[in-house]
């Protein structure tokens, strides 16, 4: 058993405990003769101090501490997404139920095992959620770093979904309310503001109200923080953004973006976060029942997952749903106004909407993320930027997503270099979160 598949072993052992969280082991004071994913040039030293990248220099000096000999591997800064759920799912059960630091724990500790180093969870956040930000900010839970968007503003009988509770979504019915509930959510300490404004493709008869989402907007400007917005249609992604959102949650999945759009989002410094992954999950485990034997895939699955998965009538059900052809014609929509947009000099985003469904798995989806946005046209080096610093700009930290002096020591060790080739980011063979390794710790039972 190689590296690699310890790493997976482990991390699956993580996901079907629930008890125990990835565990770090103590700080490694210097990463000696590695090659800085991206860079050109010869092995180089880190030397770590405090969490961060203290130093960055050929054959630095012995240090107090621990040293560590990469032999050559290639390090990359941790993947930032910028758009995940935790607390939704367990196994293929999805509810409120879900929502707690167990359970919230294990999986910040299943996406730091797969290098996503700092995830945001956009809505769906109880009060429990700033409890556990503070855990992971003290290190007493060892993961990814979290940041968020409390609750989230769904509408009155609408979207959202509805198995969030009343603790995990605001659905406000006029716009003092939208207000009252941004500045509540705000106190309480909220990163970002979410909404929700579509129908969820004729699933809800209702939108949001433009006149509430313009109160959402004005308010959480007013506060001081950005607004997410989730879109599918051109039209609602126009109408969000006129009202001044700053970043679009999905990619548009309804039809191509036309150039009023690009300038539109170019006028407003507006960025997208594409979730390419989000309608091809619905149907890839059935197409390609192969992708279960993948390492990257196979030592993380959920149990009661698998089963579904590899159920022939679940596969042949997903095959003959009637939703399909739509399923992949937002895919392929997706796809193509991701490659527009950035080819146009939008911004983009990362993040796979990893969590709030039992399809979209947490790590996995992310590594996937990064193929399709490949797959759409973009080179391995610019996913592998817009992931890492790109991300990190958008969501306004100054403290990660490079390999440089100052930063924080968020890291993956791999084999090649994923800005050359991003399936490399598949061949994990070690991640370090604030300079410890992270390691996941199976279950005691
Ligand atoms: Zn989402």
């Amino acid at each position: 058993m190689d590296r690699r598949t310890l790493l997976f072993s482990a991390g699956a052992a993580a996901l079907v405990g629930g008890g125990a969280a990835a565990q770090a082991s103590e700080p490694i004071a210097t990463l000696r003769n590695v090659r800085i994913a991206g860079q050109a040039g010869e092995a180089v030293d880190l030397r770590l101090r405090d969490g961060r990248i203290a130093q960055i220099g050929r054959s630095l000096p012995a240090s107090d501490g621990q040293d560590l000999d990469l032999g050559g591997k290639f390090v990359s800064p941790g993947l930032i997404s910028a758009h995940c759920h935790i607390g939704s799912v367990q196994g293929v059960s999805v509810g409120a139920q879900f929502y707690t630091r167990e359970n919230i724990a294990r999986q910040l500790g299943v996406y730091a095992a797969y290098g996503v180093t700092t995830v945001a969870s956009f809505g769906l956040n109880t009060d429990l959620f700033y409890a556990i930000q503070r855990d992971v900010r003290t290190g007493a839970i060892q993961g990814a770093d979290l940041f968020g968007a409390d609750r989230g503003f769904g509408v009155p009988n609408g979207g959202p979904p509805a198995q969030a509770t009343s603790a995990q979504l605001f659905r406000p019915a006029t716009e003092a309310e939208a207000r009252a509930n941004v500045r509540e959510s705000i106190e309480r300490g909220a990163d970002f503001i979410k909404l929700w404004l579509d129908d969820f493709q004729g699933a809800h008869l209702v939108k949001m109200d433009p006149s509430i989402y313009r109160a959402i907007i004005d308010e959480a400007h007013r506060g001081g923080r950005k607004v997410i917005a989730h879109v599918y249609y051109l039209e609602d992604a126009r109408a969000v953004l006129e009202a001044g959102a700053d970043i679009l949650g999905h990619g548009v999945r309804d039809r191509p973006v036309d150039q009023a759009f690009i300038d539109l989002m170019k006028r407003r410094k507006a960025a997208c976060i594409p979730t390419l992954g989000l309608d091809e999950a619905f149907y890839l485990f059935a197409e390609q029942p192969e992708l279960l034997q993948t390492p990257v895939l196979s030592g993380a699955l959920d149990p009661a997952l698998r089963a579904q998965l590899s159920n022939p009538q679940w596969r042949a059900g997903t095959l003959s749903n009637p939703a399909l052809p739509q399923w992949k014609a937002a895919f392929a929509t997706n796809k193509a106004n991701a490659a527009a947009l950035h080819r146009a000099g939008v911004t983009l985003a990362f993040g796979a909407d990893s969590g709030p469904m039992p399809l979209r798995i947490p790590g996995f989806a992310e590594h996937r993320e990064l193929a399709l946005l490949v797959e759409a046209g973009l080179s391995p080096r610019e996913a592998m930027t817009i992931a890492t610093e790109g991300t990190a700009s958008v969501m306004g930290l100054a403290d990660r997503g490079r390999i440089q002096t100052g930063m924080l020591a968020d890291l993956i060790v791999l084999p090649a270099d994923p800005f050359a080739d991003v399936r490399t980011i598949d061949r994990i063979e070690a991640v370090y979160r604030l300079g410890r390794r992270v390691v996941a710790k199976p279950r005691a039972s």
